[in-house]
């Protein structure tokens, strides 16, 4: 992104600037690295594009279990610092991916990793799994608001594969894009705003056994091969409403970033494994459902784009000169439409 104009107000939010993008993409995840597994090359694509992409990442990933013997000493049973090593992988992550708006939930330790579900841990009075839902939601909120995305990307309601942080990752998410659009919640927080477009993160069926089909044929390095099971959010190919891919390069970027959670990821050419020690395919096209908003595709057809249908300034006035209440009375209606449609 550019520097904000001359004109901008001081302590004024990125909303009112000038020159923010007129596409804004927000992706909302549990723990570092999640973003760049799920959604790097969306991400990488986009701010090549000259999208604002948003990331808000809601907990450290302090409970993470480290790959690097060497790093062993960061595990939350030792030093208890892996938290702080994770925000520099996240950072590069980013710069590889060419995201450079990232954010934690709250600000950054907020919210604690919560473990692995049933763990000790769930029950921490700082772990993401107590957190009260509205509270965090609240932070949530404020960027919406601020950045006004069209888009939102979060995980299925049972955040792909059960894990505690992302399942509460999809609460705060969905209740954050609802509350973010009603006007008479915290109001200090800036007009409502409706976000346009809801997707969840989820696999193709068929991609999934391709790239296990691949991955045996390829004999890697790992251990061992995970199953398809083992992929978060595998959904039968017709409940796939949209493919994003883009070629060799954010294939790439993507690699690039999962390879800077090197406590986390072990990457071996188109595969990767976490501390499981069990093989996966890397995929360099990235899909999602359509749960709020209109497809921009015809009936049957994938979206190509995520921002496909959005008209033109779609978010652009709300909050700004005369027409911003107006705005927001409709988008307010708007989205408690849309949110019972997307009701789980
Ligand atoms: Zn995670």
């Amino acid at each position: 992104m550019s520097h904000p104009s001359p004109t901008t107000a001081p302590g004024g939010d990125a909303a009112q600037r000038s020159d923010i993008p007129s596409r804004r993409l927000l992706l909302v995840h549990a723990h570092p690295d999640d973003e760049s597994i799920n959604n790097g090359v969306t991400m990488a694509r986009y701010a090549a594009e000259g999208a604002l992409v948003t990331l808000v990442t809601c907990t450290l990933g302090e409970e993470g279990e480290v790959i690097p013997a060497e790093l062993a000493h960061l595990a939350p049973d030792r030093e208890d610092a892996l938290g702080a090593h994770r925000v520099g992988e996240l950072a590069a992550a980013m710069a590889a991916l060419g995201v450079t708006d990232h954010r934690f939930l709250g600000g950054a330790g907020r919210y604690r990793d919560s473990g692995m579900m049933g763990a000790p841990q769930n029950d921490r009075p700082q772990a993401f799994w107590q957190a009260d839902l509205d509270e965090a939601a609240a932070h949530l909120v404020a960027v919406i608001r601020e950045i006004r995305p069209q888009v939102l990307v979060t995980y299925d309601p049972n955040g792909g594969y059960g894990h505690p942080d992302h399942i509460q990752a999809h609460r705060v998410a969905m209740r954050g894009a609802e509350l973010a659009g009603r006007a008479d919640f915290r109001p200090d927080l800036g007009p409502a705003y409706a976000i346009e477009k809801i997707y969840w993160n989820c696999n193709a069926r068929s991609d999934v056994e391709k790239g296990f089909a691949r991955l045996s044929a390829a004999g890697v390095s790992f251990p061992g091969i995970a199953s398809v099971d083992d992929v978060p959010g595998v959904v039968p190919d017709a409940e796939v409403t949209a493919s994003i891919g883009g070629g060799p390069v954010y294939a790439a970027a993507k690699a690039a970033a999962m390879r800077a959670h090197y406590t986390q990821i072990a990457v071996d050419g188109p595969f990767f494994a976490l501390s499981n020690d069990l093989g996966q395919p890397l995929f360099g096209s990235e899909h999602y459902r359509l749960v709020h908003g209109e497809a921009g595709a015809p009936e049957g057809e994938r979206e190509d784009d995520l921002f496909a249908g959005i008209p033109a300034g779609a978010g652009s006035a709300v909050g700004g000169g005369e027409s911003g209440s107006r705005t927001a009375e409709r988008t307010e209606h708007r989205a408690a439409d849309r949110m019972e449609e997307a009701a789980e």
